[in-house]
């Protein structure tokens, strides 16, 4: 499988004036289509720098794509460091002075002097038509150390740099047709590093890849393989999937694009969901506000008005709001004051000495009232999203 690196360009990129989203589009891009990358860079303009990475590059990447640089200002040095990089000679190539004055022509301006380096081409470079702005790229094909490689050059701006990726480079390049298939799952109630001590060696194989990410709903793992064709690539992955899926069984709600919120809708059928929340915030309402079913909600810190829901004085004087007593209090007074026939409680601690406490309770009035507790501390923002997502996959077990 061919290998490439990605080397993007530009001081203001390397000092976080503006955030590298080209290098992103184009590892994207890649990643569906059977090339393997191996490294993203970032590099300032300066030549010597740009040559030195072109070289390292060459040396162990077939594919070579640089963003940004080829500007007509001196300081847009793409060109001449893959030129200096490759011991070549850039030339004004006559056809493409004439697209350049046209272009400036058709705009009622004239070509300044200094755009004309990018009408340079060397020998090994084709030019790239760019439809949207007037620095053409560069296809180069070339040899390095016997072995063939591509480099490619695209302006900076993600609009110009986008469209010329598909219209120009992607019907250039000798793709090796490779099937790309992956599925996610999503789990719940479980944190990262204990996600990955379950999945043991499979996170260590490189086809299928098994990837964890700790996403806002709980952790996810990516299940990726590739092969020459897509009956292959799924021989690879269903097994690897079907492993991952019992390792995580527990704690599995969905995948791929089932959300959180349509998990727990699922779960509850034609069930009514009634909430109390004390200290998330109206996080868990939400989450929530898109699902049928969702009855109604009461969101509120206010010790009387909880009382008046369910809490008792007995368990706020003995135990405190924060307690999974007053959370199972609550989840029964949302069935019985709310209506619904299943109640969700949440009380979490978003500021002061017990910051991060949370306790939720879900009931629904068969048996005992499933509850968990939580102490995570955090800021106020991270409390309220955590209480009102683990509350959520109260729903799911
Ligand atoms: P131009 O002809 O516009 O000068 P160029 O190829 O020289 O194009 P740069 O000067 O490096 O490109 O960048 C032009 C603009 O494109 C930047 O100011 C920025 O807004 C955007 N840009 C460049 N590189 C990136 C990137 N990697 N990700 C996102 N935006 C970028
Ligand atoms: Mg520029």
């Amino acid at each position: 499988m061919p290998i490439a690196e990605i080397i993007s360009v530009g001081t203001e990129l390397l000092f976080g004036e503006i955030v590298d989203s080209n290098a992103a589009f184009l590892a994207r891009e890649l990643a569906g289509r059977g090339v393997t990358l191996h490294r993203k860079s970032v590099l300032g303009d300066n030549l010597h720098r740009l040559k030195d990475a072109i070289h390292t590059a060459l040396g162990r990447a077939d594919l070579l794509l640089l963003g940004g640089g080829l500007g007509p200002t001196d300081d847009d040095l793409t060109r001449e460091a893959i030129a200096a990089a490759l011991q070549e000679t850039p030339e004004v190539d006559p056809h493409l002075l004439a697209t350049l004055r046209g272009l400036f022509e058709s705009r009622g301006r004239a070509m300044p002097e200094i755009n004309r380096k990018q009408a340079w081409l060397i020998p090994s470079a084709e030019a790239l038509p760019n439809p949207v702005g007037t620095a053409p790229g560069w296809f180069v094909r070339t040899v390095w150390e016997g072995k063939d490689r591509l480099i490619v050059a695209l302006p900076g701006p993600p609009r110009e740099m986008h469209r010329m990726w598909r219209e120009q480079v992607l019907p250039r390049l000798p793709l090796p047709g490779a099937a790309l298939l992956h599925t996610t799952l999503h789990t719940q109630g479980i944190g990262e590093s204990n996600v990955a001590e379950l999945l043991g060696d499979l996170t260590r194989q490189a086809n299928p890849s098994v990837a964890t990410y700790a996403r806002r709903t709980g952790v996810d793992v990516r299940v990726a393989a590739s092969a020459p064709t897509e009956a292959q690539a799924q021989a690879l992955l269903n097994p690897v999937r079907e492993q991952v899926r019992a390792a995580l069984k527990k704690w599995t709600w969905g995948e791929d694009d089932q959300t959180l919120p349509g998990a727990v809708q699922a779960a509850l059928g034609s069930r009514t969901l009634g909430v109390i929340e004390a200290g998330s915030g109206g996080v868990l309402c939400t989450l929530l506000a898109d699902q049928r079913g969702f009855l109604d909600a009461a969101v509120t810190q206010d010790h009387r008005r909880l009382i008046t829901l369910g809490l008792t004085p007995v368990t706020l004087h003995d135990q405190g709001l924060y307690s999974e007593q007053a959370a199972r209090e609550l989840a029964a007074g949302a069935r019985e004051h709310l209506g619904a026939q299943v109640g969700l409680a949440v009380v979490a601690c978003t500021a002061g000495e017990g910051t991060g406490q949370t306790h939720a309770a879900l009931d629904t009035g068969e048996g005992e009232a499933r509850t968990f507790s939580l102490n995570w501390p955090g800021d106020a923002a991270q409390v309220r999203d955590r209480a009102a997502v683990w509350a959520l996959g109260l729903a799911l077990r």
